[in-house]
């Protein structure tokens, strides 16, 4: 099975408005926040905030058409997708996907064993507090598990 790309949120360069000196909104639903500096986009989305290099070839007809360089590989692409890692072309997602998912899904994993240990051990007294920190450990180790999940169905989509 090969990973879909249109699973994954995407930025095309032929989007960027190269003349707008402001920062401002790649189309929604993106939740890209895209400036222009020099020969390079500077891009939020989430947790990722990175300048992606610009590089030009010139047109048959005269000017020029703006490519990507992919952070990951430093090819020239029209279309870079939000990975792990930032943004990154279809090439570079492939190659890098699995190792980073197993990592993700593998510390995932542990994590949540270690708080089912301490669970485990509680000791559950009816003092309100300790219901508290128990129902926050176990919220901590619900959560771990859901993220792992979805680690693992993205390890498997490709
Ligand atoms: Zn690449």
């Amino acid at each position: 099975m090969r990973r879909r790309c249109e699973n994954f949120q995407q930025i095309d360069v032929r989007q960027i408005d190269f003349g707008r000196r402001e920062p401002w909104q790649y189309p929604p639903p993106s939740g890209i926040a895209v400036s222009v500096m020099g020969d390079a986009v500077h891009v939020i989305h989430g947790s990722a905030d990175l300048f992606i290099a610009i590089e030009r070839t010139a047109c048959n007809y005269g000017g020029s058409r703006p490519w990507f360089l992919c952070p990951g590989c430093r090819t020239r692409r029209a279309v870079l997708y939000h990975s792990v890692d930032g943004f990154e072309c279809r090439h570079c997602m492939r190659l890098v996907h699995t190792s980073v998912t197993e990592d993700k899904f593998d510390r995932l994993r542990r994590k949540r064993g270690k708080l089912l240990e301490r669970l485990r051990e509680f000791d559950v007294s009816p003092k309100w507090k300790r219901w508290t920190t128990f129902e926050s450990i176990y919220q901590r180790q619900l959560e771990a598990e859901f993220e792992a999940v979805y680690w693992l169905t993205r390890r498997h989509r490709k």
